[in-house]
């Protein structure tokens, strides 16, 4: 399998930036399975863009309900016919900024699923739980809570410490919580732990993708502020490899 490499443009991006963006994708000769996930506004122009192309596309948030009254949500089934494959959630800034604990996120993996996405579940330590050696089992708790029974899709482990900071863990640190990752998905999913495709995000960038790719259980990478520019975002997804 390619490795993933998934780029979270936030709230950030103009309408006016989508067609140099997505050309620059298209022509590039890639290693990576490329997946781009700009801000609800953005998903018609960036579907119709890529059409007929290889790289994805998804959102960063949805509703737990398929419809309703929810002013400013948005349902996983409208950001699927808009044309989204995939499904950020859980990041750690929508825990923080709208108090979404463990519970919300599954009701939204619920709901991504129910409606044919992909979901893309982060999850990860602050430094404090760092710092006190909690960090594995701040994840783990994590992934048993936030990931429901019928859980099909893919994991970001992002060290909220390390995101938009420049910081990044050694890799040891890495390795260690990919595995511990990888050993409690294959607990929690029997038949799909194994395979389910584990990414990295936190300050990721051309600089040290290539080393962080090429760690153990490392499935590709979940980039933030390096996926805005599409030279920035590509260099990164050149080091992507086959695992
Ligand atoms: C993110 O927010 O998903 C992320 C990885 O951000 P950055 O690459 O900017 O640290």
């Amino acid at each position: 399998m390619r490795q993933i490499i998934a780029g979270n443009w936030k709230m950030n991006g103009t309408l006016a930036g989508v067609a140099a963006y997505t050309a620059a994708l298209r022509a590039a000769a890639c290693p990576a399975k490329v997946i781009i996930c700009p801000p609800f506004p953005l998903l018609p122009a960036f579907a119709s863009a890529l059409a007929d192309s290889d790289i994805g596309l998804g959102a960063q948030d949805c509703h737990a309900n398929a419809s309703g009254a929810h002013t400013g949500d948005v349902a996983a089934g409208l950001i699927k016919e808009v044309g989204a494959t995939y499904l950020i959630l859980g990041h750690s800034e929508r825990r923080a900024d709208h108090a979404e604990n463990n519970a919300v996120v599954a009701g939204k993996v619920k709901a991504a699923l129910a409606a044919g996405l992909v979901p893309i579940v982060c999850v990860g330590e602050s430094e404090a739980e760092r710092d006190a050696g909690e960090a594995e089992n701040v994840v783990r708790t994590q992934l048993t809570h936030s990931l429901p029974a019928e859980f099909i899709g893919l994991v970001a482990y992002e060290p909220i410490w390390a995101i938009g900071t420049g910081r990044t863990p050694t890799a040891a640190d890495i390795t260690a919580m990919h595995a511990a990752i990888r050993a409690a998905l294959v607990t929690q999913f029997p038949k799909t732990g194994a395979t389910t495709p584990i990414l990295y995000g936190g300050s990721a960038k051309p600089s040290n993708a290539e080393a962080i790719l090429a760690l153990p259980e490392v499935g590709g990478a979940l980039v933030g502020g390096a996926s805005l520019q599409a030279a920035e975002f590509l260099a990164i997804a050149a080091s992507a490899r086959v695992v």
